[in-house]
């Protein structure tokens, strides 16, 4: 029996993790067509780009981990195409290879900026080791860098940007940065934050052209007419799921792809994790796209469950495992740690415990009187137990006070 698993970033190395884990000895196979074993994203924004990490760090599990599993890694080769009724992938070099059971880890790809000058040297999106490799390159000899997006990778980058001694602007085109995902107030502490260490941050501004010197980019036209001298410009608005090879093959698809509560594609035999599906959340009863480590990480773990059971007992879908898990995820800027669960956009009220001066606080979320979401900064324990609280109804006055022990609240 083969697994296969197309894909080498977090889910997918996770899902092969996971298959041995629970005891699975037939063959896994991941095809990545980078070039890299499979690795983790979050520290290309931070330590990697810094320099304070090299690749090494970066990677999921040494080499050795994989060799002593028995798991084989096939880098530097895309799948072009899914044969449902062969059960082969077909690669770029002709290569054909055999699945029983076949896990997509396709995840995302960095969306890009469709504007005059984007063929300049200089201007990068940051999803890869190779992205960054390329963007160190050029940080080192730039003076001003641009980033295009004010979300958090953006923020991220402007934070590693401006401390190593950079003129930083960060363009943002709605009128706050993190609008997508976080509370007014969120923002506007962010955006002080950044102000502080002297980011120029620019609100209601988008990117319209790209102005070179000599084929190396030398500024950013922006829509309410600023010219912004630049160097190094960052690209991150977001990220397109990388669904084509299932699309094309009669796989359902729509803003990723479709899989159900078990991670099953609509192919018995094909399951889908991580960036690249769309799937259900019992527990929000709503459809997702999600683009984060822990999503990732569980939706490997939910997919190797029943790829297992689908292979060992195929005639008994009760023993399925449920994917239901509370979203979460965190950010790392200067030297504050920001970890959220839930939506807090959703909510109608908020309790704030802490200091948000001190830079040490969480705010809860609520709907109708119940913790639908937290956020805080520098508060992990205060972050592990606001994920206990989520669809409680709590003491508001006892929550917002320091002096009353969370865990308390907790069990009730
Ligand atoms: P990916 O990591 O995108 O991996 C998919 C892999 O599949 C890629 O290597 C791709 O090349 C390969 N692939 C695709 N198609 C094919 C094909 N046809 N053939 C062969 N290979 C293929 N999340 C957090 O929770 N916290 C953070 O702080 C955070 N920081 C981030 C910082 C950065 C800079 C980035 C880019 C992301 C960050 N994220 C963070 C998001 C997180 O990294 C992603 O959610 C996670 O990487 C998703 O993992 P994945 O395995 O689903 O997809």
């Amino acid at each position: 029996m083969a697994i296969v698993i197309v894909g080498g970033g977090h889910a997918g190395g996770q899902a092969a993790a996971s298959l041995r884990q629970e005891g699975y000895e037939g063959s896994v196979t991941i095809v990545t067509e980078e070039n890299y074993i499979p690795y983790q994203r979050p520290p290309l924004s931070k330590q990697y780009l810094s320099g304070e990490f090299d690749v090494n760090k970066v990677y999921l599990r040494p080499e050795k981990f994989y060799e002593t599993k028995g798991i084989e890694i096939r880098t530097g080769l895309t799948v072009n195409e899914i044969n449902r009724k062969e059960h082969e992938l077909i690669c770029n070099d002709k290569t054909v290879i055999r699945y029983e059971k076949l896990l997509l880890a396709t995840g995302a790809r960095a969306r890009t900026l469709d504007i005059a000058g984007s063929e300049l040297s200089g201007i990068h999106s940051l999803r890869t080791i190779k992205d960054v490799d390329a963007i160190r390159v050029d940080m080192a000899k730039a003076n001003s860098v641009t980033i295009i997006g004010g979300g958090y990778i953006g923020l991220e980058v402007a934070a590693v940007a401006i401390e190593a001694g950079k003129q930083v602007t960060v363009l943002e085109m709605e009128d706050r940065i993190l609008k997508r995902v976080a509370t007014p107030e969120m923002s506007q502490f962010y955006y002080e934050l950044h102000r502080s260490k002297g980011v120029n941050i620019l609100t209601n501004c988008t990117a319209n052209s790209f102005q070179g010197n000599g084929g190396e980019v030398s500024s950013v036209h922006c829509s309410n007419g600023l010219e912004i001298a630049s160097d190094l410009v960052i690209v991150g608005v977001g990220i397109v799921p990388n669904v084509e090879i299932a699309e094309n093959a009669g796989i359902k698809t729509s803003n990723g792809i479709l899989v159900n509560e078990y991670c099953l594609t609509s192919d018995p035999h094909i399951f889908a994790a991580g960036d690249c599906t769309n799937h259900p959340n019992p527990l929000l009863e709503r459809r997702l796209r999600l683009e984060s480590v822990p999503n990732a990480m569980e939706q490997a773990r939910v997919a190797s469950a029943n790829m297992l059971i689908s292979i060992e007992k195929p005639n008994a879908p009760e023993l399925l495992k449920a994917y239901a898990s509370i979203p979460w995820f965190w950010s790392d800027q200067y030297n504050l740690k920001f970890q959220m669960v839930g939506f807090p956009t959703d909510s109608d009220e908020v309790v704030t415990r802490g200091n948000v001066e001190s830079e040490h606080f969480a705010n809860f979320y609520f709907m109708d009187d119940a913790v639908i979401a937290a956020d805080a900064i520098n508060s992990p324990r205060e972050f592990m137990l606001a994920k206990q609280l989520i669809g409680k109804t709590v003491d508001k006055s006892a929550l917002a006070d320091p002096n009353v022990d969370l865990k308390t609240l907790t069990t009730t």
